[in-house]
């Protein structure tokens, strides 16, 4: 048996300790922590809908029609009228012919390339793709390659390199990238993919409720039609305030995960009352369009007080916010000093982000106001990250 108590120690020595705060009330800018009023920029719920009021509403009726658990997965007893209501609005929500329900956008991607490939199968990948779909590399067995992050070119010397191999071939990317918040670039990877009759998967977690003009995401955002990225995967625990995530694509292709995906097949649906609410989500979207102009104009008033500050920004247009530190300590540092302050913003280190690359990652949402932006940016100045 393995010394447990010994390997934590040394990793709290080392640094690398991880722990949790525990919140009192709802998901919202101003938290309280430890008895503590602190300014929270660590949330990816980036349009403040988490505890909207017709949020909370819409799942209280769900829980008042459908109860609480699911009680069974999807296929043996647990797929209400709210999920089948959800999958559809979903579909249409983004210009796919169908749409799937999973309990977590971890599991949707470990189940599309499960379902997609088997072993001997490639699956190609951008470097600094999320975790969950690196992972589904070790689920279907499938050979990994990474490529270099947003190298459309890379990409093809992968994809030439297995020419006349005969397998199925899958490339997936973020659409948003979690740690830089810089986007892919899907028009030049769908081209690659296409001459190479790969699929191509783009997991828009960051995006959905976030970019285009009807927070459709990426492909919205940059004018893609939805045929040249066959796999859509969106999560609803980000900006769309609930929990859950679903795939988007073909009907062919959201059949044959019914069929094969085991992390849909073999889990309990996600409660009917969160998917009334991620309905009731999608509403407001619509309802509140200045709620996504707010969030960019955060963005906007964030990158130009924090370029005159001359903090080191990373290329991104996202709420997603990197001020670039280097070394890991140091921003440990900055983030405690920060904390002090009453500000939460967490310090990303390798292995999270590459050695060298470590950063605060500030994430900005339409619930905080212009103020709360100003004053996070004069902390930052006090602190000459
Ligand atoms: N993909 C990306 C890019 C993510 O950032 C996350 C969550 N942090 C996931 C997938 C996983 O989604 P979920 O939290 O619903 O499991």
């Amino acid at each position: 048996m393995r010394d447990l108590a010994a390997e934590l120690a040394q990793r709290r020595a080392g640094d690398r300790y991880r722990s949790r705060r525990v919140l009192e009330g709802p998901q919202a800018p101003r938290q309280t922590v430890d008895g503590r009023s602190l300014l929270a920029f660590c949330s990816n719920d980036y349009l403040g809908l988490a505890a909207h009021p017709r949020l909370v509403a819409a799942l209280k009726r769900g829980a008042e029609r459908y109860g609480v658990g699911a009680g069974a997965a999807h296929l043996v007893n647990g797929h209400s009228r709210a999920h089948h209501a959800l999958e559809e609005e979903l579909a249409a929500f983004t210009g796919r012919e169908r749409a799937l329900l999973f309990s977590t956008g971890y599991m949707a991607n470990l189940g599309v390339a499960q379902a997609l490939l088997g072993r001997g199968d490639h699956l190609l990948q951008d470097r600094l793709n999320h975790a969950s779909l690196i992972d589904a590399a070790a689920v279907c067995g499938a050979r990994l390659r990474r490529y270099r992050h947003g190298d459309d070119q890379d990409l093809a010397r992968c994809l030439a390199a297995l020419e006349g191999d005969g397998r199925e071939i899958l490339v997936s990317t973020d659409g948003v990238f979690s740690m830089d918040g810089d986007l892919a670039p899907l028009p030049a990877l769908a081209e690659r993919a296409a001459a190479a009759r790969a699929w191509l998967m783009v997991d828009d977690a960051h995006a959905l409720g976030v970019l285009g003009a009807t927070g459709a995401g990426t492909l919205e955002h940059l004018g893609l039609d939805a045929r040249r990225v066959p796999v859509l995967m969106g999560t609803l625990g980000k900006a769309l305030g609930t929990a859950g995530a679903f795939v988007a694509g073909s009907e062919a292709l959201i059949e044959t995960l019914i069929q094969s995906a085991r992390t849909y097949i073999y889990t309990t649906a996600m409660p009917a009352p969160v998917a009334e609410a991620a309905r009731e989500a999608l509403r407001v979207l619509v309802d509140e369009p200045e709620r996504r102009a707010r969030l960019h104009a955060h963005v906007h008033r964030f990158r130009s007080g924090a370029a005159q500050l001359g903090l080191a920004l990373m290329p991104s247009q996202t709420p997603i916010q990197p001020v670039l530190v280097g070394d890991a300590g140091r921003a440990v540092d900055l983030s405690r000093r920060l904390l002090q302050a009453g500000f939460l913003v967490p310090a990303i280190r390798p292995p999270t982000v590459p050695e060298g690359g470590a950063r605060l990652r500030v994430t900005l949402s339409a619930a905080h106001d212009e103020d709360e932006v100003d004053r996070l940016l004069e902390a930052l100045g006090g602190l000459h990250p």
